[in-house]
């Protein structure tokens, strides 16, 4: 018999409550990045793989080791991106984003990366990446004010007491006369060192810092410090970054080991780690840092050829959200479980179940002769508020009994009016739950909150939620995303409350 198929090592299923989580952190990133005048951006997953040699850089250990590169039929190199800068960056070029000399271009993006690795707690072979870039201008505080973004991201959701670790790489001069020392330092030591960091010392002495083997660790410890080596102008810049970052208000701390490996990276570079009530590591949740040229690897001509930018690793935000509890009503959830009493009825509940979906409520009907009791098991397990129940009786009287279960009080409600009496029942629900506000940014805080679509719920009279691209429509009455809306007069659906119209 056949092997059973199982995934490809290093990749992962998300699957329910997992991906919900993960369209909710994306989520609470997009909003955020919205707040700073960040429009999004997505690139295929496949780049020629000259971009990656071109901009991450050939010496890197994600080129020379991690990269899904094959031929295709056409018999051209193709990679699957290890990461979305490379993407971003050839995209700018090639379409002259910067032409406008509209600056800075900021962009963000979210999406599944691919690095042959070797699979660990928190590393994966394919993980999903979500961050920013911000180009055509050379600034401390931009800078500073990327930086507070991510910290934002993750305040909002729910991390709490988190630095980011920053050093400086200072300018191209400081850099020089650093990896010259790094090299009188380390050659004496080049034998006992490992292979890779063999390679380092010729392309780049910088990434020998970053080694992860225990011996060459060693060593590291005793090299010596950028903060030695920063010309006066590299060190003010430094200086000023982090006046502006204390002023607003971001903890951060001083890490003169951290450097981040790829060639175009200078001035600040930063680093975030949270971690686990479980004491798990798995790993930095964020990297970046400001970097130059970039654009010039693809050709561009531009005036201003710096930026700054950062990549969360969502798989392991994620897991650490997992680990502290910051999860909590952010799975998919379900309002109403229909209990038709005998299958007979099983045509009328799904007649019933299309008509308050249309309300907006999310229903589910069993389709197989089940009993009562056991109906009720699975609406528990499932999480149902409320349970529709109907056998004859009902159906000759035209009404239906709603059972609210978390009092396990029980109406007998009209089939005419029965929108009423599940607005009554679940908006008590709601209002319960608002505390549970999702992103975390609102604890304590009364009125009205834009910031991720879980709140689409919690808004004022006559406001229609139904997509999350409502969040941030303050004005009344004004809802544009869907068709949904369209010529409604009389929509009574449970987010347009009181039945107020749509415009
Ligand atoms: P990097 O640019 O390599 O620092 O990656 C940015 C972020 O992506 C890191 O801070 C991690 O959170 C995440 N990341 C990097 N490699 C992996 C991996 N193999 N599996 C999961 N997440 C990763």
């Amino acid at each position: 018999m056949a092997n059973n198929i199982i995934a490809v090592k290093g990749t992962h299923d998300m699957i329910a409550e997992e991906s919900s989580a993960y369209t909710y952190i994306q989520n609470v990133f997009r909003a955020v990045a919205g707040l700073y005048g960040y429009q999004p951006i997505e690139t295929p997953i496949m780049e020629h793989t000259e971009c990656f040699l071109r901009s991450t850089g050939e010496g890197s250990d994600v080129v020379r080791k991690e990269m899904y590169t094959f031929l295709d039929k056409g018999e051209r190199s193709i990679t699957l991106r290890p990461e979305l800068t490379a993407g971003v960056a050839r995209c700018i070029v090639e379409k002259k984003l910067l032409a406008t000399g509209d600056v800075p271009l900021k962009l963000f993006y979210s999406g599944p990366v691919f690095r042959y690795e070797r699979p660990q707690l928190g590393r994966y072979r394919q993980f999903i990446q979500a961050g920013v870039e911000c180009v055509g201008q050379d600034s401390p505080w931009l800078d500073a004010e990327t930086i507070a973004l991510a910290m934002r991201t993750l305040s909002y959701l729910g991390f709490r007491g988190v630095k980011v670790k920053v050093n400086t790489l200072g300018d191209k001069a400081s850099r020089d006369a650093y990896k010259e020392a790094l090299k009188q330092y380390f050659k004496p030591h080049l034998e006992e060192m490992c292979d890779d960091c063999k390679n380092r010392y010729e392309l780049n002495p910088l990434r020998i810092l970053d080694c992860k083997v225990k011996e060459d660790q060693k060593l590291v410890e005793g090299a010596p410090r950028m903060k030695d080596f920063l010309t006066k102008e590299a060190e003010e810049r430094f200086y000023k970054t982090l006046s502006i970052l204390s002023q607003e208000g971001v903890d951060y701390e001083i890490d003169d080991t951290l450097v981040r490996g790829l060639d175009y990276y200078g001035h600040i570079v930063f680093e975030v780690h949270a971690s686990s009530p479980t004491g798990a590591d798995y790993g930095a949740i964020m990297g970046g840092g400001h970097y130059d040229g970039l654009l010039a690897n693809f050709g561009g001509r531009v005036e201003c050829d710096s930026g700054v930018g950062f990549a969360f690793g969502v798989e392991r935000l994620y897991s650490l959200m997992r680990d502290n509890n910051l999860l909590e009503g952010v799975a998919e959830t379900l309002d109403i479980y229909m209990m038709p009493l005998t299958e007979d009825y099983i045509e009328h509940a799904f007649v019933l179940a299309e008509q308050i979906r249309g309300l907006g409520y999310t229903v589910e009907v069993p389709y197989a002769k089940t009993k009562l009791g056991s109906m009720f098991k699975k609406a528990n397990r499932k999480k149902a508020k409320v349970a529709i129940i109907f056998g004859e009786d009902e159906i000759n009287n035209g009404v239906v009994q709603v059972k609210n279960l978390a009092t396990e009080e029980q109406v007998e409600a009209n089939i005419e009016t029965l929108d009423e009496t599940l607005s009554m029942i679940l908006d008590e629900h709601e209002e319960e739950e608002e505390h549970h506000c999702c992103c975390h940014n609102h604890e304590g805080e009364e009125g009205e909150h834009h910031c991720c679509h879980h709140h689409d719920e919690e808004e004022g009279e006559g406001e229609h939620h139904c997509c999350h691209h409502h969040d941030e429509e303050e004005g009344e009455g004004e809802h544009h995303c869907c068709h949904h809306h369209e010529e409604e007069k009389d929509y009574h659906c449970h987010h347009h409350k009181d039945g107020k119209k749509d415009d």
